[in-house]
């Protein structure tokens, strides 16, 4: 037992027998643990035990788990099996060879702390609702802040940020605060016009939360001004300045730079120190969206590629992707957590007031950002952080990319594959390409058609090794041509794994032209 305690006031609960209760008799809530564990616990020991794409079809779904509302209960054996059914029927993102998208695994510790946090069900609105939470989410964001390098002011006081339910809710939070500081720099300076739209600046390769934060916020997609990237997909830093140089002539008001420390299909990092200064010199925000890379800045081998990143106002990055949490958690870092606070503030409702005295207990995170209630995500971080140390999940991280890197090259030296984008990071963008198409490439004459017979022909590979379920591969549309992309964000994945699908690919591929 950990004595989590006796309670005060045994009698009077003994006393207070109600017949509409979910309570459990210890036996029935001793038997629920050990099934739901015993599943959870089969389940991580054996990461391969199930095909990474389950055989089924929506039909056949529908069929299993769309029944009607139960009126009495199934009981715990009926639960249990239907459950069980459902790991069955689902993609497994722990498998070592899922590479498609940004899928990890859950660690087994962030697994068992998530039902630790939902047991306890704290809402993390505020010290005073849950304060041995608010502590923990405060330092969580702190070891975060640390692991990627980003020293922000103020956050070692009360807290540099907040933790999201991913990148995309840290993005749009991001660009908020970041409208709303510049507009109000702007217009305090008299420098802003009425009407003309409020611009921000991304590379092509910018993700697609970023255009859909600009829209949720009323400035519209169009005001997202989209920069070339260079042959390595990184922002092209002179167009960059070109772009908002014209456009300030032009009359209307840039306020923003997105640069991405990790794109979502290549894995490329922006200079961010070329991105900073031409941030600076234009007097804007500078927002870092490293959802997909920036903890890759933890480890020794690609901490040099995130130079600059100290230099943003602010940054977004997923716990839940590359510190492999459950989902979901994503994190939201500000330089300067009071311009969040600054730009958040409102009236507040009279039941949200806060009446503590003491700074530190009057901290509330929906002052940093949209949610009031909120999920104890930050034990996930913590405990996982807390139980493997910085220098093995780093080594992790850092395993990840040297098994990219080797795909990369298995790719290059192989007569039938083509590399298209240098793995930067743990992403492999790539396509098959036989001996014969090999040849066509080279006649200028012939490249568009074999080209657009290689796309289709990509497309089908993924589709059947999709659905094959050996591996999984998605894809990327790089400079409008089909690519493979595998994501390796898995601390299961080995070079045994990359050969495999690599063979996988180059089977199915022959299976379609054959
Ligand atoms: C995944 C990702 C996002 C969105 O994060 P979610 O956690 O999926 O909401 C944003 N930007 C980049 C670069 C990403 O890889």
């Amino acid at each position: 037992m950990l004595g989590l305690g006796t309670p005060m006031l045994k009698d009077a609960h003994d006393g207070g027998a109600r017949a509409g209760t979910l309570d459990l008799p210890q036996s029935e809530l001793e038997e629920l643990g050990r099934a739901f564990a015993r599943l959870a616990l089969e389940y991580l020991s054996e990461p391969e035990a199930l095909p990474v794409f389950p055989e089924t079809s929506a039909e056949k779904l529908s069929g299993l788990f769309g029944g009607g509302l139960p009126a009495e209960g199934l009981g715990l054996e009926a639960l249990t099996r239907a459950c069980a059914e459902v790991f069955r029927q689902s993609r497994q993102n722990g498998h070592p060879r899922m590479f498609g998208y940004v899928a990890s695994p859950a660690t087994p510790v962030g697994a068992w702390a998530s039902l630790a946090a939902a047991a306890l069900n704290s809402n993390v609105t505020s010290w005073r609702s849950a304060p041995g939470p608010t502590q923990i989410e405060q330092t969580a964001v702190r070891w975060l802040a640390e692991l990627i390098g980003f020293k922000g002011e103020g956050l070692n006081e009360t807290c540099g940020g907040l933790l999201t339910s991913g990148g995309s809710m840290a993005n749009l939070n991001a660009l908020f605060v970041a409208h709303r500081t510049q507009a109000h720099d702007a217009s305090r300076r008299g420098l802003w016009g009425e009407r003309a739209p409020a611009t921000l600046y991304a590379s092509d390769q910018i993700h697609l939360s970023i255009p859909k934060a600009a829209d949720i916020l009323g400035l519209g997609r169009e005001q997202v001004r989209v920069v070339p990237s260079d042959e390595e997909f990184r922002i092209d830093v002179r167009a960059l300045r070109e772009r908002i140089e014209s456009d300030v002539r032009a009359g209307l008001r840039p306020f923003c730079v997105v640069a991405s420390a990790g794109t979502v299909s290549t894995g490329a990092v922006d200079p961010l120190k070329e991105v900073a200064r031409v941030a600076r010199d234009n007097s804007l925000w500078f927002h870092v969206d490293g959802a997909y890379g920036a903890l890759a800045a933890s480890t020794n081998a690609k901490r040099a590629l995130f130079e600059g990143l100290e230099e943003a106002d602010s940054v977004s990055l997923d716990p839940h992707k590359w510190l492999y949490t459950p989902l979901g958690c994503g994190c939201l870092l500000f330089r300067e957590p009071e311009r969040a606070r600054a730009a958040f503030k409102g009236t507040e409702e009279g039941y949200i007031k806060v009446f503590e005295r003491e700074e530190a207990e009057a901290f509330a995170f929906w002052d940093y950002g949209t949610e009031l209630s909120r999920p104890f995500r930050a034990l996930k971080v913590w405990a996982t952080l807390s139980f493997y140390g910085v220098k093995r999940v780093s080594a992790a991280i850092e395993e990840d990319c040297a098994t990219a890197a080797y795909m990369a090259e298995r790719v290059r030296a192989a007569g039938d594959f083509e590399l298209l984008a240098p793995a930067t990071l743990g992403i492999c963008c790539f396509r098959y390409v036989p001996a014969a198409a090999r040849l066509e490439l080279e006649d200028e004459g012939q490249r568009e058609e074999t080209n657009a017979r290689l796309d289709r022909l990509n497309e089908r590979v993924m589709q059947r090794v999709q659905r094959g379920g050996e591996a999984y591969v998605s894809n990327a549309s790089l400079r409008g041509r089909f690519a493979l992309r595998a994501s390796i964000t898995n601390y299961r994945t080995t070079r045994r794994d990359i050969d495999l699908t690599l063979e996988v690919i180059r089977r199915t591929a022959g299976e379609l032209e054959g």
